[in-house]
């Protein structure tokens, strides 16, 4: 059999970019990235106070929403997933952040040899360029532009006093010693504009004569042959066609599309396979499950004696933003999701926080285009961080242009709600 591709890499999102780059350093490896939205190239992508607008966008996002959640009034919460190069890390909040070192041991613990703090941290290490930090938890020389956010705005030195009035300790370095206190997100913005894992990763490498990049191509399903994965099944302009793979095919689809490639592919519980006619090659009841995800509280106050979003978003001081945006790369449109932060922890009996605060001095009210739109305010939004409520992601048919059902079960353990009432 005549293979196209020694690998072949579903999805150029973050874990896309990164192993298209790391596989194809090799000149005997050669590599297919295949990404099923288009090039990068809308201007909010870059832009990164525009990132909100490309939550429902239906060229650059999946559109995913959570079926009815029980425990959240049967709300339907909107799941935001990138559909272009770079994947989610083209439409995120651009926070630069690392788990506590606690976390990745107590993964090793679980079992997860290699997974480790010091495992983990030669490749943080590695793979940063830090522009304020340079110590032994930063990298000076890797792809990843990692910058300290110049907050400058006057209800965040508001937000920034008020934490230290309130016994915070202020922390300049989350990514540090330790993560716990306020302080100032670092962010991977360069130059005022977005740096995601497609610019740090992907696109200084495009050229490389044994790296083959296909947009605009979904993959429909994995080919199987007596056991084995043989290649994929691709659908673009061209119509449907069968790719080949010596060596791997790896899965980089994301949280929910990975399972959901697995499942149309017939591996997965083969109770649920059934469900939709699906016939089963490889019974493996954990795809799907245990989907965990940080649920986010945010709380918004209504203030009237500082320049907030509103206020500096109105048609002159737009101009002004967008002639310092465009000439000078400065200026409030290239604001990230947040730019101060807190971790802390809701019950002082805790080791290490368990609880992150991400402030933003502006608050707004989603419009039904799905886009955020200014009211004059605050928001300080709150988020567990180790939720133990778990969900499942299910097909909805065998059809792959249709959605996976998305079951988040938010506070079904009822130990996350504790952390969610305190923490506000
Ligand atoms: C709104 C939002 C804000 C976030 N904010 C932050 C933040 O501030 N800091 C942070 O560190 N993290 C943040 N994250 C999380 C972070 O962006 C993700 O964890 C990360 O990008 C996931 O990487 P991934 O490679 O697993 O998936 P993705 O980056 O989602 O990539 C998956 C890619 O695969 C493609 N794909 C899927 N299925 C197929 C298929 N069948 N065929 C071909 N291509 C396919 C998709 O189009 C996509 O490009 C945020 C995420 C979101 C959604």
């Amino acid at each position: 059999m005549k293979f196209s591709h020694k690998y072949i890499i579903v999805g150029a999102g973050s874990a896309g970019c990164v192993l298209a780059n790391k596989l194809s350093a090799d000149p005997l490896n050669s590599v297919l990235l295949i990404e099923a939205g288009p090039m990068d190239n809308y201007p909010t992508i870059k832009m990164p106070l525009g990132a909100s607008s490309l939550f429902k966008h239906k060229k650059y996002g999946w559109g995913y929403e959570t079926q009815s959640e029980p425990n959240l009034r049967d709300r339907s919460i909107n799941w935001p997933r990138g559909k272009t190069l770079g994947g989610s890390s083209s439409i995120n909040g651009m926070l630069y952040i690392r788990g506590q070192a606690e976390d990745y041991e107590a993964w090793e613990s679980a079992g997860n040899i290699g997974w480790g703090y010091r495992d983990l941290m030669k490749y943080f290490i590695s793979l940063e360029d830090n522009q304020n930090h340079e110590d032994q938890y930063h990298g000076n020389f890797g792809e990843l532009w990692v910058e300290t956010y110049q907050s400058s705005l006057p209800a965040s030195q508001v937000f920034m006093k008020a934490c230290s009035e309130s016994g915070l300790t202020e922390n300049n370095d989350f990514n540090g010693s330790v993560q716990e206190g306020f302080g100032t997100y670092q962010v991977n913005i360069k130059n005022g504009q977005r740096y995601s894992a497609a610019d740090a990763f992907l696109k200084p490498i495009l050229s490389r004569p044994n790296l083959e990049l296909m947009t605009d191509t979904s993959v429909l399903k994995i080919i199987i042959n007596n056991k084995k994965a043989l290649g994929v099944q691709v659908k673009n302009r061209q119509g449907i066609n069968a790719i080949t793979a010596e060596s791997e095919i790896i899965l980089c689809g994301g949280a929910i599309n990975s399972p959901q490639l697995l499942m149309l592919s017939g591996i997965g519980p083969k109770k649920v396979l059934e469900k939709v006619n699906i016939s089963c090659s490889h019974d493996l009841p954990g795809v799907g499950q245990n989907l965990q995800d940080h649920l986010t509280v945010n709380i918004s106050y209504n203030i009237d004696h500082l320049d907030t979003f509103a206020e500096l978003m109105r048609p002159m001081k737009m101009l002004k933003n967008l002639y310092q945006y465009f000439f000078k790369r400065a200026g409030l449109l290239t604001y990230p999701a947040s730019d101060i932060g807190v971790f802390f922890k809701t019950n002082q009996d805790y080791e290490t926080p368990n609880a992150q605060i991400h402030f933003a001095p502006g608050a707004g009210k989603y419009n039904k285009d799905g886009a955020m739109e200014p009211i004059s305010g605050i928001t300080a939004s709150v988020c567990n961080l180790r939720p133990l409520s778990k969900g499942h992601i299910e097909l909805n048919s065998s059809n792959p242009n249709e959605p996976p059902k998305i079951f988040a079960n938010y506070l079904s353990n009822k130990s996350d709600i504790e952390p969610m009432i305190e923490g506000n």
